[in-house]
């Protein structure tokens, strides 16, 4: 009833606390956490360590809990933005089902199957991150380091309530084997390392493990809204003009915390123009303009169902003060800034995963393994007024 009455299906909480840790004292398991990019900034502040720390705390943090190896979620946003924007320029081209949607996350994508399914062509076809990587890990890693699939326990990290019923989707599974076994928030991350009464001092920072260790700033950016549209601008125009851009990296337009920004941009003679949106709310007058077969002027629109995208997500921490969610943001903003590689398309373990695994982007294998369809849930038929967010109890 509770995932029904929830308009993106976030309110089907249980904590898997106990699942993980009888996962991790299986002598016959081995247990692979990743850890999404927006849990670095609770961690940060939770810890009182600093941006530069903050990853490498978390890979030790959750080592010191007895996971065998730790992955940055973050790989997967740099899959996510390679696999996204292919789709977004092919679609550009041909100028089919534009505006492309982002399909990263899942609130905002079960609120389309539910309220909106007239939506459903024009979103990319793309799995979320954290769908992306448990199915490279399940299949691209176990065939790496042979192990049965079977025998691998896969744990994500997040800040997000509405992955766990993600997760548990009946699509995401491969031959009856889960992509993603269990899925915590970032609050019970902290609550397991309190259970092991594990202390700042006993975390011996450590990198990710291979092979996906490395990430771009890009990819970091994600954690909040305007991250993903900032990282798919960063490969779209240099797709488009076919030249390495080195000058204008940054798209200050698209950050921030309001709920609907703008940017455009020019390529070759192209222009294309984004916008990013934050609460659901906000986002409903762009869909009954696109029902209504009106233009609305944009080719990508990215959509987050918290505001502020997930730095907001509802499985952190409260925050405690009126700046908390700034400078959560500003967290990620200086990781992308002081980062080695700072677009998706150069990360080195992203073009070897590529050239060793998946062949090409938006391959048949990639398809197979990172993409998905979606489906309308069927409902009794709405009239327009109370279909809308804001009309309802929901927006605050
Ligand atoms: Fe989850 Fe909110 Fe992030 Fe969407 S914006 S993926 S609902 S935390």
């Amino acid at each position: 009833q509770c995932v029904n009455a929830c308009p993106c299906g976030a309110l089907d909480y249980r904590s898997e606390i106990g699942r993980v840790f009888r996962a991790i004292n299986d002598p016959g398991k081995t247990t692979v956490a990743f850890v999404a990019p927006a849990v670095r900034s609770v961690v940060s502040s939770q810890y009182g360590i600093s941006y530069q720390e903050a990853s490498q705390f978390i890979a030790g943090l959750l080592k010191k809990m007895g996971f065998d190896k730790v992955f940055d979620f973050t790989f997967a946003a740099d899959l996510t933005i390679v696999e996204e924007t292919t789709e977004f320029l092919t679609r550009l081209q041909s100028q089919e089902r534009i505006p492309q949607f982002t399909s990263c996350c899942p609130g905002w994508v079960n609120f389309v199957e539910r309220r909106y399914p007239e939506i459903i062509p024009y979103l990319s076809s793309c799995k979320s991150p954290q769908m992306m990587m448990g199915a490279t890990v399940k299949n691209h890693f176990t065939e790496l380091s042979e192990i049965d699939p079977k025998d691998l326990y896969v744990v994500s990290i997040v800040p997000c309530i509405a992955k766990k019923y993600e997760a548990a989707r009946p699509e995401f599974a491969t031959d009856g084997i889960r992509d993603v076994d269990a899925v915590l928030t970032s609050t019970e991350m902290l609550e397991m390392a309190d259970i092991k009464l594990i202390e700042p001092a006993d975390v011996e920072p450590q990198d990710f493990c291979e092979p996906y260790k490395r990430v771009s700033g890009a990819g970091i950016l994600f954690g909040a809204s305007g991250g993903v549209a900032e990282a798919a601008l960063r490969m779209a125009v240099e797709k488009l003009t076919g030249e390495a851009i080195t000058d204008r990296l940054d798209y200050q337009e698209v950050r921030g915390l309001q709920g609907i920004k703008e940017a455009a941009v020019e390529a070759k003679g192209k222009k294309v123009n984004v916008a990013v949106i934050s609460g659901l709310h906000n986002v409903e007058p762009i869909l009954e303009k696109i029902i209504e077969g009106a233009e609305v002027g944009y080719d990508l629109i990215e959509v987050m169902a918290c505001p502020g995208g997930c730095i907001c997500g509802a499985g952190h921490p409260v925050p405690e003060k009126i700046d908390t969610l700034e400078k959560r943001q500003q967290v990620l903003v200086n990781i992308d800034q002081t980062s080695r590689y700072r677009k998706s398309q150069e990360n080195p373990d992203i073009l070897r995963l590529y050239d060793e695994y998946y062949g090409e982007a938006n391959s048949p294998l990639a398809h197979k393994l990172l993409h998905t369809h979606y489906e309308a849930v069927k409902r009794e038929p709405v009239a327009k007024h109370d279909r809308r967010m804001a009309d309802s109890a929901f927006v605050t």
